[in-house]
C-alpha cells in the first residue's frame, strides 16, 4: 500500500508552500531558445564578485584543501568581521546564506506553543521558518506597502517569541528611520527577540537610516542578520552572519550544523570584506541603475514603490504574472510577487546599465 507522507509530515510542513526562487538564466535560454537573457530576479550583485576574492578562490582550489573540513568556528572571517563592526566575535554566528540564520533563530527561540510576528509583504523566508517549526505567524498588516510599528507593538501576543523586521524590507523596497525603530525597540518588552535583517544595509545611503550596531549594547534582545549575497556578491556560495549577545549567538551556534558555512564561502567572504573598491563600485552602479529604472518605469505611467535597495517593486496595474511570462520570452526574468499578496507587482533588480536598457526595451514591447 501507498504510504502517505504528507499525513504523516509536521503539520506546519504539511502546509508549507516552498519558495518560489528566481529563475535561473540557463533554464530560460533552455525553455525559450534563446542566447540572450538577462536575469533581475533575485536581488543579485551585477558587476560578479570581487576579483579579489576571486582570486583566492582560484588559488583556494586545490585537492589537498577541498578533502578538508572547514574552519568550523570560521574564526578568521569573525574576526575580521569584529574589528571592521567594533564588536566581539563572540556576538557573530555565521550561516550558510542569513537565510540559515534566520531559521537558527526560529529554531533555538520558537516552538508550537509560540507565536512570530512580521508584517504583510514581509520577506517570505520568515513565514516559512515559522511554520516549518510548527510556530504560528502574527501578520501585521502594511502601511505604505512598508512596516507599520506601532500595529506591529500593538499585535504582540504573550506568546510571541520573535519579531521580524527587514530594513529594507524586500520586495517592497521600504525602510524604517533611525528614530522609528529606536522607539519600537524601546517598547518592545526585553524578552522578545527582535531580529532586524539587514540584507540591503550596503546599499542604503539615506541620512536618517539607522546604524543599527551600538543598539546591540541597550538592547540585548536585537538581533541584526546581514549577507554577503547581496552588495558582496557571493549568493552563490552563501554566507551570511547574525550580530546579537554573547548569550543568544551561544545559543544559536548550538544549534547549527557544525560546517554550516563551507571553506570556499568563509575565503570568499574574508577577500570580499577587504575588497572596499568593488563594493563601492556596487553602490554606485546599484544607485544610478535604480534611478534610470525608477525614471524610465514611471514615464509609462506606472508606479514604483520608493526603494532604498538594489530591486524596485512596480505596480503594473495588470495580471503580473502574464506580464513576467512575456518578458521571459524576450528573454527578461523578473521576479513576480504574487506570493507576497502583490498579483499586479513585479520586482525587477538593478542590472549592469546595457542589462537595464535592454529591460527597459523589452518592457515597452511586452505593454
Ligand atoms: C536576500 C535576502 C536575504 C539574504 O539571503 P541569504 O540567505 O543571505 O542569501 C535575507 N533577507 C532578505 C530580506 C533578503 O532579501
Amino acid at each position: 500500500m501507498a504510504i502517505d507522507f504528507f499525513r504523516i509530515a509536521n503539520a506546519g510542513v504539511q502546509q508549507l508552500k516552498p519558495y518560489q526562487a528566481g529563475k535561473p538564466i540557463e533554464e530560460v535560454q533552455r525553455e525559450y531558445g534563446l542566447k540572450q537573457v538577462v536575469k533581475l530576479a533575485s536581488n543579485e550583485n551585477p558587476l560578479g564578485t570581487s576579483p579579489k576574492a576571486l582570486n583566492a578562490l582560484k588559488n583556494a582550489c586545490t585537492a589537498e584543501n577541498l578533502a578538508r573540513y572547514p574552519d568550523s568556528n570560521g574564526f578568521r572571517l569573525k574576526a575580521q568581521l569584529a574589528a571592521k563592526l567594533k564588536l566581539s566575535p563572540q556576538q557573530i554566528t555565521l550561516g550558510n546564506g542569513s537565510n540559515d540564520v534566520l531559521e537558527l533563530i526560529a529554531r533555538a527561540f520558537a516552538n508550537e506553543q509560540h507565536s512570530t510576528l512580521f508584517s504583510q509583504y514581509a520577506f517570505a523566508v520568515y513565514p516559512i521558518i515559522t511554520q516549518a517549526i510548527g510556530a504560528r505567524a502574527i501578520v501585521v498588516p502594511a502601511k505604505d506597502w512598508g512596516h507599520d510599528l506601532s500595529a506591529m507593538l500593538a499585535a504582540i501576543e504573550t506568546d510571541t517569541q520573535v519579531i521580524f523586521i527587514a530594513n529594507p524590507n524586500n520586495p517592497t523596497g521600504t525602510w524604517l528611520t533611525q528614530h522609528a525603530l529606536h522607539n519600537f525597540l524601546h517598547q518592545v518588552p526585553a524578552t522578545i527577540l527582535v531580529v532586524l535583517d539587514e540584507a540591503y544595509v550596503e546599499y542604503v545611503s539615506e541620512p536618517d537610516y539607522p546604524n543599527s550596531l551600538p543598539w546591540l549594547a541597550d538592547f540585548p534582545n536585537l538581533i541584526i542578520t546581514r549577507t554577503f549575497s547581496k552588495a558582496y556578491g557571493l549568493a552563490g556560495l552563501r554566507v551570511g552572519y547574525a550580530l546579537s549577545h554573547p548569550d543568544i549567538a551561544d545559543l544559536l551556534n548550538r544549534v547549527r550544523q557544525p560546517f554550516n558555512v563551507n571553506s570556499l564561502a568563509l575565503l570568499a567572504a574574508e577577500n570580499a570584506l577587504d575588497d572596499g573598491a568593488h563594493l563601492q563600485k556596487a553602490i554606485e552602479l546599484n544607485q544610478q541603475g535604480r534611478a534610470y529604472l525608477s525614471q524610465a518605469i514611471e514615464s509609462m505611467g506606472f508606479s514604483v514603490i520608493p526603494s532604498v535597495g538594489n530591486f524596485i517593486c512596480v505596480d503594473f496595474q495588470q495580471d503580473a504574472q502574464t506580464l513576467y511570462q512575456k518578458l521571459l520570452q524576450h528573454g527578461v526574468i523578473v521576479r513576480p510577487v504574487a506570493n507576497y499578496g502583490l498579483p499586479q507587482h513585479l520586482r525587477i533588480s538593478m542590472g549592469l546599465p546595457d542589462e537595464n536598457v535592454f529591460f527597459i526595451n523589452k518592457l515597452a514591447r511586452c505593454l
